[in-house]
């Protein structure tokens, strides 16, 4: 079984021209269903994080404002995201989603969260379309329960935010490949940087990625991994650098999934960013990670 981690609040109401898309969520459960990954029971919906939870990654005053709403202003500027209500509740539950994934992941050897990966937010302030730092979330959460955590970052943007927040957890490691000419242009220390030019293609990435998980995999030996799949390194996204193909994101995907399925750890996984004016497209781009998952895992 392939269990997917959905809620069906994650697409609110949005601006439909806003360059961040998102519908992606709704439309990626739906490309999820036709595409045949649904099934009785593999589908789990996840709760609101709980304060006591979030309060070990994000700073008490942050969490007071986003709940107060768009009078936190300038910090808001910060999101890149008009204020609603709606928007803030499925911020509160995306954090739980990815922790819910990896728990199941732990069961299951894999589970797919339809959502996450927002980590560019920092423990007390939000960036680039992120709030809350589910990856951080996520791993402290689970570091708390004596777990060894990796979080494998391939979205094309460094996550800046979670290396910041799990720099003082030495039990959470985070590896980040990322394009250096891209966004955050202040870049911080992961515990394992690869760095990769604007343009860079399939095939040395593929290749620089395969020499990294061998490396960090065995270094690290986890108990679990939470993979961003940002799709953003798309060689058509509006905001990557990088020129990876379709063909080469499933063969990354592929590439991570089977390493961790061969040295057995459980690895869940999380969207991340994927940029287009084709918002149909760009779901089924995120939904690659779904399809590699169920190829690997369930067959
Ligand atoms: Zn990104």
């Amino acid at each position: 079984m392939l269990p997917l981690v959905y809620h069906p609040g994650y697409s609110p109401p949005f601006p439909v021209k806003h360059r961040f898309v998102m519908r992606k969520f709704e439309l990626l459960m739906r490309w999820v269903s036709e595409n045949g990954y649904v099934g009785q029971n593999n589908v789990f919906t996840p709760t609101s994080a709980k304060y006591e939870d979030l309060i070990q990654v994000h700073h008490k005053d942050y969490l007071g404002a986003l709940a107060a709403g768009p009078r936190f202003n300038p910090d808001w500027k910060a999101v890149g995201l008009p204020w609603s209500r709606a928007l803030i509740d499925r911020t509160f539950i995306s954090p739980n989603g990815t922790y819910l994934a990896t728990k199941l992941a732990m069961q299951y050897g894999v589970a797919c969260h339809l959502a996450g990966g927002t980590h560019h937010a920092f423990a007390d302030r939000a960036s680039g379309f992120c709030m809350l730092n589910d990856l951080a979330f996520a791993a402290v959460k689970l570091v708390n329960e004596g777990k060894k955590v990796l979080i494998i970052d391939l979205d094309v943007h460094q996550g800046d935010g979670t290396a910041a927040i799990l720099a003082s957890v030495p039990e959470a490691v985070v590896c980040s490949v990322h394009c250096v000419d891209n966004f955050p242009f202040e870049k911080q220390h992961s515990d394992y940087d690869i760095e990769l030019p604007a343009g860079d293609g399939d095939e040395h990435y593929l290749a620089v990625l395969e020499t990294v998980l061998a490396n960090v995999l065995f270094d690290v030996d986890p108990d679990v991994v939470i993979y961003d799949a940002g799709v953003d390194v798309y060689q058509g996204d509006r905001l990557g650098k990088l020129n990876l193909s379709l063909a080469g994101i499933m063969k990354r995907d592929c590439m991570v999934l089977e390493a961790c399925q061969a040295l057995q750890i459980p690895v869940s996984t999380v969207i991340g960013g994927g940029y287009d004016h084709d918002h149909f497209a760009l779901a089924a781009r995120h939904g690659i990670i779904v399809q590699a998952a169920h190829s690997i895992f369930v067959k």
